[in-house]
């Protein structure tokens, strides 16, 4: 099997030091094992993306030597693909349409949230016949989630984690205006990629177990799964201005040197050892996904100043 692996930011902001570390270890997983690394700009959200943030991802990564083996693929091309996977799921019955109005919608969460439960999707259009709608009516496509069992991860960084599939409710994955949602055009994408290793922080394991929902329906083989610890400040809160720089453009304009934020960025949360400053072949031919600690890693700004 070739490793492939990727790196899908979305366009909305600055290149986040979290996500510099994402592209990174999927840089040189894909490198250690002979693969390919993979660059999707996920501007699918059209109100927040920019072109000037797709400018600062490039410049971020080029500074940083990260280079991708292929074309980068823009997941706003791709609409057509996600519109017909989602019909596929609705034909073999695995997706339903829902039909619910926005005000139904607001009345079931804040009943579901006054009677102190989370508030879930309640399955209303799951067994009903479409043609009870109002002719016309503008509807989201959602897919059954199971209600029984559970799903179970091997996530390579967190170890077994599972979620009782009862946990999960039947998410949209085509809004009513058609377009999809983000955790669809994910798994579409990452399966005719072929991903093989999704590396990313561990926000977004909830979205995984979404994920998995998408692609046990289709039938199609999940890739294996890192979810990475997140980085905090000094301080052990989530990283912020008042700590600092917080992209990598910024360390850029401070005259910080690629490889010292590269090394400062493998070291946090990956132990391989030593501090001595490693070569890009030494990055290459000594990381790992099993040297990855499971806890939060903590940025201390001077010791990356020091490596400068
Ligand atoms: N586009 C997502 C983000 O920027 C990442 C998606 C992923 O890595 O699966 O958070």
């Amino acid at each position: 099997m070739t490793i492939r692996t990727r790196f899908a930011p979305s366009p909305t902001g600055l290149l986040h030091i979290g996500n510099a570390r994402a592209a990174l270890f999927n840089f040189l997983y894909a490198r250690h094992h002979g693969g390919q690394f993979l660059l999707r700009i996920e501007d699918t959200d059209k109100e927040r993306s920019t072109q000037q943030a797709v400018d600062v991802i490039f410049a971020g990564l080029n500074w940083m030597g990260i280079t991708a083996d292929e074309e980068p693929v823009f997941q706003s091309t791709r609409q057509a693909r996600h519109t017909e996977v989602a019909l596929q799921l609705l034909e073999a019955g695995r997706a339903y349409k829902c039909f619910c109005t926005p005000e139904e919608l607001k009345e079931m969460r804040e009943r579901a949230m006054a009677e102190g439960k989370p508030p879930r999707y309640n399955g209303m259009w799951r067994d009903r016949d479409p043609s009870e709608a109002p002719p016309g009516a503008p509807y989201a496509v959602r897919i059954k989630a199971e209600r029984e069992g559970e799903t179970v991860i091997q996530d390579l960084v967190q170890g077994e984690v599972r979620v009782a599939n009862a946990e999960l409710d039947d998410m949209i994955i085509l809004r009513s205006d058609g377009t999809p949602t983000y955790q669809h055009a994910v798994v579409v994408d990452d399966h005719d990629m072929e991903i093989t290793h999704v590396i990313r922080g561990d926000d977004h394991l909830t979205n995984t177990f979404r994920q998995l929902m998408i692609y046990r329906a289709m039938g199609w083989t999940p890739p294996n799964f890192a979810h990475l610890p997140l980085i905090h400040g000094p301080d052990g809160a989530k990283l912020s201005k008042r700590h600092g720089a917080q992209s990598v453009v910024e360390f850029r304009d401070e005259g910080i040197l690629p490889e010292a934020l590269c090394n400062y960025l493998l070291r946090l949360g990956w132990g391989h050892g030593d501090a001595e400053i490693l070569s890009r072949e030494e990055q290459i031919r000594l990381f790992d996904l099993d040297g990855v600690g499971r806890s939060a890693s903590r940025m201390d700004y001077t010791k990356l100043s020091h490596i400068n």
